[in-house]
């Protein structure tokens, strides 16, 4: 039988999107090259606003792996990165991403015209609130750069965020600024770092509010949209044109909601709720798959770990150490057990979908028995898929397909 053709709707705000991060690549080839800007490194949910107030350029190198995921060239690279002793059990955005570094490649170069190599760096910042991965991964190229290398030392596992919590983060961040000014060559500014602070918040209430769009019926937004829509407020956020962008977003999600337009071309049959990374060599060919049969992928944790609601410009040390350990991905199992019980209520959810990604311990939380906690309490039918964020050769496409259309045959019975 013929597979049925799916039609997705592109988010015209899509564009933009796609231009803003063409300019971000391109302001950072032409800063690597004239020298004339400080580059930055910053881990995904590092601390972001401090550099951008020092007057950094900041890179986010787990964008650049998740572009090697997308242009699934993730097993072209891992196993140079394996050759020379990463394992291929871990992240495989690091493998990916240093072994294309060692074979001299970048899908950079194929996106954007002009670009021939990854940006340069003067400093390396981490925090390990999402995983130990990104500190090895920095450690390695501050070493190949000569760079030095900065990181904050995070609590796991952490059920109630205590001010105790909260000062030992903020006094590491602190104890950043001064070997930052010699870097930057320029002293840091507290005022600076208030600015950045509250355009960091707002890009987060924006982000937030586009992604809480998709608990209307039908959604007006799905995950497989949300993962390369949030481009923006990852590496851009603390930027006054982050802002406009998300406000154009929320403007057309909003107008879709009004005209009950959902977010595919299918009728919404089942909501889902994905739990977990995303698989970045499937984004288009998952999100055919679910919406063929009805159910479309609204909304997911992963997207929701750019929203920061605890930054505060009047205290932006404690409230960037407090916005920073309260992301679901630094939290206990009770609290990411709550956290996941809300939202599938809040998006009015008929299923979850959990991808257990072999490389991403960090990001899979089916292993420890959580499915069937939630699922009793819930009634809310799970599955579970085997895969990986960017190592392809770890996901069987036959496997995931049968295994999905079981699963919305089980929410047709339900
Ligand atoms: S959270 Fe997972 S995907 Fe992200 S850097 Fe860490 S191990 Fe890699």
């Amino acid at each position: 039988m013929a597979e049925k053709e799916v039609r997705l709707r592109r988010l015209k705000t899509a564009s933009d999107i796609a231009r803003f991060m063409a300019d971000y690549y391109y302001e950072l080839d032409e800063a690597t090259k004239s020298r004339k800007r400080k580059i930055a490194w910053c881990t995904s949910v590092g601390p972001a606003e401090i550099l951008k107030s020092m007057g950094f350029l900041t890179y986010f190198p787990e964008t650049h792996s998740a572009l090697i995921g997308t242009r699934k060239l993730a097993a072209d690279f891992i196993p140079s990165a394996n050759a020379i002793g990463y394992s291929p059990e871990v992240c495989s955005y690091l493998t990916s991403d240093i072994g294309a570094y060692v074979l001299g490649e970048t899908p950079l170069a194929k996106a954007f015209p002009g670009i021939e190599r990854i940006p340069g760096a003067d400093v390396f910042v981490y925090n390990t609130n999402q995983c130990r991965d990104v500190q090895d991964w920095f450690s390695w190229y501050s070493e190949k750069f000569g760079a030095p290398l900065l990181g904050v030392e995070t609590h796991r596992n952490v059920g109630k965020v205590t001010p105790a919590h909260v000062a030992s983060i903020a006094s590491q961040l602190e104890n950043m600024i001064e070997p930052l000014e010699r870097i930057a060559g320029q002293k840091f500014d507290i005022d600076e770092l208030r600015n950045v602070v509250e355009l960091s918040r707002q890009c987060s209430v924006l982000w937030e509010k586009c992604l809480a769009t998709a608990a209307a019926v039908p959604a007006p937004l799905t995950f497989f949209d949300a993962t390369t829509l949030m481009g923006p407020a990852v590496v851009g956020r603390g930027q006054q044109e982050v802002l406009g962008l998300y406000e154009r977003l929320l403007e057309e999600l909003s107008e879709r909601i009004e005209r009950g337009e959902g977010a595919t071309g299918e009728r919404e049959r089942f909501r889902i709720y994905w739990e977990g990374m995303p698989v970045w060599g499937r984004l288009s060919m998952h999100a055919k798959l679910f919406s063929g049969l009805g159910a479309v992928v609204i909304a997911s944790t992963y997207c929701s770990s750019w929203i920061f609601n605890a930054l505060d410009p009047a205290a932006p040390f404690e409230s960037m150490a407090k916005a920073y350990l309260e992301l679901f991905i630094v939290r206990s199992e009770e609290y990411k057990e709550r956290y996941i019980r809300e939202k599938l209520a809040f998006f009015k959810c008929d299923g979850i979908v959990y991808h257990d990604a072999k490389t991403c311990p960090n990001n899979s939380n089916c292993r420890y028995g959580m499915v069937q906690r939630i699922e009793s309490k819930t009634s809310i039918p799970a599955l579970v898929i085997n895969g990986d964020l960017n190592d392809m050769r770890l996901i069987s496409d036959e496997q995931t397909r049968t295994n999905v259309e079981a699963f919305v045959e089980q929410l047709e019975e339900q």
